[in-house]
């Protein structure tokens, strides 16, 4: 008899129907003895379908305010969804409450769209569980210090869930999902992917860091930094399928490295999808280029991936990196407006339309080439390589969007992971 944390999907809530199967599978949860806390997404489609609302309203450049309310509006979707789970649980005879980030509360920074999790304050919670209650904390938000509600960045619930089973001190954090694990690659992309029973955390943060959206990388670095149990398996299954089964079932993100895992040299494939590339050519090469660049691109808000500085010819040279595509014009003016005039360089150009395809494995550590060897793969298919960003257990390299599936198929083949894993 434990105490579980229970995340449910956009999908696993996607409508009222399978609402009342989530609330089946936690009632079974609850009858065998178990404490369970539920952090449910938005039903699917929604978080979406909110923030295109926002964004009909509001054509023009994005101010701090606007976020504000895009934090607030995006807030309900998850609001929604945990009412309507503990109505459903209430039908099921058993007693539930919901409770919004603010009410818990999970205190957060005030970054509006990736606020990070401080703090959560447990007691309402265990009072409610003392006494018998499911409780239902929703997913992806929280509250900051001057009372504003914060939102934790698309796929956040996944953080919400591991952190509130760090507060709580769970055994457990269930991560119920579309799909019935962790596999080799999306297995939406490449249907002969294998599902993965272990995964170790270290692979699990690259896997998640470098596109996978299985589990957002925050939910990764919690689990890690708080030793949070954590598991990733499917909400499709009959609710009613024996307790022990399922409490064994998907993918287990594990703390140890183990032999077999030592024999992977690679075990998984990422990609990430919307990228784009910025290079300022003719920068004069001297000290304090990059801080200029990249720390007014930082000041902006704006993540920065890859980076490459190209060796410089007569005192210049040119400077590269990748953003996320949804912050590429934003990039580029910024770099027109202020950064051109201020350097002396000479352009400012750019590709919306290129995407990250990364190897990964802990076994990459005690073996070489096989970096060489995805590079060979792609070339063999014609794929031309535009950035390389290597570390101990990862090789990504920056392609044309065009090419992604192309490549993760060819790796996923040539890297044998459609092939069982020898015991
Ligand atoms: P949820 O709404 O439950 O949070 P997400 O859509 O965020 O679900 O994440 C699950 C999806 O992640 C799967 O449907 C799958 O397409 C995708 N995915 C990407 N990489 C992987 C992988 N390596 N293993 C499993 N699923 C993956
Ligand atoms: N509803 C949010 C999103 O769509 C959070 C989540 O699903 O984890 O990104
Ligand atoms: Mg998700």
């Amino acid at each position: 008899m434990g105490l579980i944390v229970q995340k449910y999907g956009g999908t696993s809530m996607g409508s009222t129907e399978r609402i009342a199967q989530v609330a089946k599978r936690v009632a079974k949860w609850v009858r065998a003895g178990h404490q369970v806390v539920v952090v449910p997404s938005a039903m699917s489609g929604e978080t979406n379908r909110l923030l295109a609302l926002a964004k009909e309203l509001a054509p023009g450049k994005l101010t701090q305010d606007y976020f504000r309310e895009q934090d607030m509006l995006a807030a309900t979707g998850e609001q929604a969804s945990s009412a309507l789970l503990a109505i459903a649980l209430q039908a099921e005879g058993l007693p539930a409450v919901s409770y919004a980030g603010w009410q818990v509360p999970i205190r957060t920074s005030n970054a509006y769209t990736k606020a990070r999790i401080d703090s959560i304050d447990d007691a309402r919670v265990r009072a409610d569980l003392d006494a018998g209650k499911v409780v239902i904390i929703t997913g992806f938000q929280g509250v900051d210090e001057g009372g504003n509600i914060t939102t934790l960045g698309r796929g956040g619930s996944d953080t919400s869930a591991v952190a509130v089973a760090a507060a709580l001190k769970a055994d457990e954090a269930l991560i119920f999902t579309d799909v019935d694990g962790v596999y080799t690659t999306d297995p939406r992309i490449v249907p002969e992917a294998r599902r993965q029973n272990t995964i170790s955390f270290e692979e699990m943060l690259e896997m998640a860091s470098l596109g996978s959206k299985v589990l957002q990388i925050r939910s990764v670095e919690f689990a890690g930094k708080y030793k949070v149990p954590m598991r990733v398996l499917s909400s499709f299954t009959p609710w009613d399928i024996d307790i022990n089964e399922e409490a064994k079932s998907g993918t287990l993100i594990t703390f140890e490295e183990d032999e077999h895992m030592e024999k992977a040299v690679v075990s998984g494939i990422a990609f990430a999808r919307d990228e784009a590339k910025i290079s300022v050519l003719g920068v004069p090469d001297k000290p304090g280029i990059a801080y200029q660049i990249l720390g007014a691109v930082a000041d902006a808000n704006v993540e920065v991936d890859v980076i490459i500085q190209n060796v410089s010819k007569d005192g210049k040279t040119d400077f590269s990196f990748t953003v996320n595509r949804g912050d590429y014009a934003k990039t580029i003016d910024l770099l027109k407006d202020k950064i051109l005039p201020a350097l002396g360089a000479a352009d400012v150009i750019g590709d919306p339309k290129i995407c990250k395809v990364s190897i990964v494995g802990i076994g990459m550590r005690s073996h070489v080439g096989v970096a060489s060897k995805m590079f060979r793969v792609l070339s063999e298919e014609g794929i031309n390589i535009m950035m390389i960003s290597t570390s101990e257990i990862k090789t990504s390299v920056v392609i044309d969007e065009k090419y992604m599936e192309l490549a993760v198929r060819a790796l996923h083949r040539a890297f044998d992971l459609d092939q069982p894993v020898a015991a």
